[in-house]
């Protein structure tokens, strides 16, 4: 089974011409379609905002795209809250979703009116640390073992995000009487899936506590938050979650467990992975063929560049330029040139015959590739190119040069 490219090999060989591999290339039809789906979605829901995660792919350029067709910024940390203020993403625009947070980190959200989204009861005073309490704030819950979570994210119990139920109660109870008058409530139990019941469950999780939260305090949810982890049909057999289906499931939970009880909260997404993945690639070269104990294809870039397969041991499906209907020529290893033996993007993987020269398209790359990327055994990080709705190609960041490499040491 092939996966689609949004170009042709005759549309990348002018690219290829005048950028080196291993590059990055972003499809900016597909990321603003994407937004657009999830934002029909749950058009229902007249508050409805999705606040992209900004760690999937903080490129300046890419976010403003996002921002362009609506979207919010979700930040972790105080670079990601720079970059949103630099693309002009400010105010409620931004959700604050920061765990093991710092004075510093409140005190720049706060400055920038980001929606301030807890991961726990003890940080109330670091942020008090850095300011006033605002007038809203959210809490990250854990439902601990009432839910089981999946390999990347873990199970909810030994994940380190989020607090309880009585955590959250206490919580709510002691920012309101330290003046927070509107309340949001925010989960993210899952990462990469793919299963659209599994979604909806994470929904009802939220309603039910949401109407817990209150008959126990009075506290009525402003915002419910569903956080991120959509997936993304990473195999070709795979098939992906159907945005549709999923604002519809949610709006249906709404409609049996909210509206009833008289409450009509904004609903709120803080995907990811979903918005990005499927529409960046890796583009590399391979440069060398060996043979010994298995077959490698020797490949320009490497886990430096993408460490998702090093890392999780993820799927990226590979196809090889102008080969792409081409008969399998048996399995190989697909390889980068880190001193380090899970420097592989793929491990037996069926592939066309495959020559030196040969073009190899990493997919759904977009999300978690680039950003992840380090400079480990002077592996620098490569450019970011943008494939425009135009049909024109920009590059949105170049790759990084020796300079950079020493530019931070004291000499
Ligand atoms: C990573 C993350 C997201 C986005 O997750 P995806 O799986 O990329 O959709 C959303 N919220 C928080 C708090 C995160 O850490």
């Amino acid at each position: 089974m092939e996966k689609s490219l949004p170009f042709s090999a005759s549309q990348l060989e002018p690219i290829l011409g005048s950028y080196p591999t291993p590059f990055y290339l972003y499809d900016e039809v597909g990321i603003r379609q994407r937004t657009r789906e999830l934002n029909q979605a749950f058009a229902w829901n007249p508050g409805f905002r999705q606040y992209f995660a900004i760690k999937a792919t903080p490129n300046p350029h890419i976010v403003s795209l996002l921002k362009e067709e609506g979207s919010g910024g979700d930040c972790s940390s105080l670079a990601e809250l720079v970059l949103c203020e630099r693309v002009g993403i400010i105010g409620d625009a931004i959700m604050f979703t920061s765990n093991n947070t710092t004075v510093e980190e409140y005190a720049k959200a706060l400055e920038l009116g980001a929606v301030i989204n807890l991961d726990h009861p003890n940080l109330i005073d670091t942020l008090l640390q850095a300011g006033p309490m605002p007038d809203t704030i959210s809490f990250r819950f854990n439902p601990g073992p009432e839910k089981t979570g999946n390999s990347i994210i873990g199970n909810p119990q030994e994940a380190k995000f989020g607090a309880g139920r009585e955590q959250l109660l206490r919580g709510y109870e002691r920012c309101r009487h330290l003046g927070a008058r509107r309340f949001g409530l925010h989960t993210m139990v899952v990462s990469n899936e793919i299963n659209l019941d599994s979604l909806l469950e994470t929904a009802r999780m939220l309603f039910e506590l949401t109407l817990l939260i209150r008959s126990e305090l009075g506290i009525e949810m402003e915002f419910i938050n569903l956080g991120g982890g959509i997936g993304v049909a990473y195999r070709p057999e795979q098939s992906e979650i159907c945005l549709r289906e999923f604002g519809a499931g949610v709006e249906q939970l709404y409609a049996q467990l909210l509206t009833p009880a008289g409450l009509a909260p904004s609903m709120m997404t803080e995907n990811g992975r979903a918005m990005t993945g499927p529409f960046g690639f890796l583009i590399t070269k391979v440069i060398n063929l060996k043979e010994t104990y298995k077959s490698y294809v020797g490949v320009d870039a490497s886990m430096a560049n993408l460490m998702r397969p090093g890392m999780y041991g993820a799927y990226h499906h590979i196809s090889v330029l102008g080969k792409e209907h081409a008969p399998p020529a048996g399995p190989v290893d697909v390889v980068g040139s880190l001193c380090e033996n899970n420097d592989k993007f793929a491990i037996d993987r069926s592939l066309p015959a495959v020559q030196v020269g040969d073009v190899l398209v990493i997919h759904d790359a977009g999300a978690h590739g680039h950003a992840m990327g380090f400079q480990y055994n002077g592996r620098l990080r490569c450019a970011e190119l943008l494939l425009q709705s135009d049909g024109q190609v920009r590059q949105i960041r170049r790759a990084e040069t020796l300079d950079d490499y020493f530019a931070t040491v004291e000499f």
